[in-house]
């Protein structure tokens, strides 16, 4: 790369926002898709305490941001901020992603297209089937909500704390005709056997890399597929106990590589070809795989 080419006075800036941010992955994603694309553009992090948001936000508006993203915890109190929101963001009542428009910047959700890519490419098809949805915070709202639109026959809610699981699976039926019900975990194991299960929990990353939301493995016995939001470590405990039980496994990896690609394209108002997804998603696990996020496989936890 040309130096010259890429950082001048042409170039537009990007960024996130988030409080902490020092972890976030978004940076290096969003710059290989800059670079991929062959952009004149930079994207960079912004810790941003909650108090400082309707200033941060007019404020990047006012330099000049062509796009953000935004993550924990601003993803629902950026919406007072901003100018409109798109359809699907409001129904999934969180925005990870603005644009800049000419009244301000507008909201949409990335993680609900990012979810989708990865079921349409990993071959998961929950069309009329019977799906648990672990979690009830924000990747498990983008999941329900995906779970309705993709016409799934029934949704079961799972979550430590029931009312949040109560409170979205009333907000999903508001516009779902199927079957939903709420659970808590001790009933899993005795209740209807789902074909797809979903952990949107945080349950299996950072200090309880060792643990899953599902304590008894013998419930993944004829489960047809499982997908854990997490992608680091890359095989979570949930994810190899489904493994020895046969069923399809896929981690949040494609997700998270496709939610920032759907950024990118609201952002140019252009669709990137799937052979520029491959290269850029290639790129990154090889990162990943290499210890660049401190990625750790399953079995080399001990
Ligand atoms: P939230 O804080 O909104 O929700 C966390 C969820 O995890 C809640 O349902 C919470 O239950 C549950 N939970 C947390 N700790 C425990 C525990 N010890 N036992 C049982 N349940 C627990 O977080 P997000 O929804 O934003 O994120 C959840 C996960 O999804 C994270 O790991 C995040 O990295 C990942 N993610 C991945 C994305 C991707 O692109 N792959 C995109 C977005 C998120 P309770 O309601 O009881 O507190």
């Amino acid at each position: 790369m040309n130096i010259f080419d890429f950082y001048n006075g042409h170039t537009k800036p990007y960024g996130i926002i988030g409080n902490p941010i020092e972890h976030s992955f978004s940076p290096v994603l969003q710059n290989t898709i800059l670079q991929k694309m062959g952009f004149n553009g930079v994207y960079v992090p912004f810790r941003v305490d909650e108090k400082d948001m309707q200033k941060a936000v007019e404020g990047l508006y006012a330099l000049g941001f062509e796009g953000l993203n935004v993550t924990v915890p601003h993803k629902i109190s950026v919406m007072n901020y901003l100018c409109c929101i798109d359809d699907t963001a409001e129904k999934v009542g969180a925005v990870n992603t603005l644009k800049r428009t000419e009244n301000g910047f507008k909201g949409y959700n990335t993680d609900i297209l990012g979810l989708k890519k990865s079921f349409y490419i990993n071959k998961i098809d929950v069309k009329g089937k019977k799906t648990m949805l672990i979690g009830a915070g924000g990747a498990a709202n983008s999941a329900a909500v995906l779970l309705s639109q993709l016409g799934a026959e029934k949704i079961v809610f799972v979550n430590r704390t029931n009312e949040k699981a109560e409170a979205l699976r009333k907000h999903i039926s508001s516009f779902y005709s199927g079957e939903t019900d709420v659970i808590s975990f001790d009933d899993m194991y005795t209740y209807e056997k789902p074909d797809i299960v979903i952990n949107a929990t945080s349950v299996g990353m950072g200090e309880g890399v060792w643990e899953s939301p599902v304590k008894e493995s013998g419930f993944f016995k004829d489960i047809n597929a499982v997908f854990d939001v997490i992608y680091i470590p890359w095989e979570t405990k949930f994810l190899n106990d489904a493994k020895k039980y046969g069923c399809k496994c896929v981690n949040g990896f494609d997700m998270l590589i496709y939610q920032g690609i759907a950024s990118y394209e609201i952002w140019h108002d252009i669709s990137v070809s799937d052979e520029t997804a491959l290269e850029i998603k290639d790129a990154l696990s090889e990162y990943f795989l290499k210890g660049g996020k401190k990625a750790v496989k399953r079995n080399e936890i001990k």
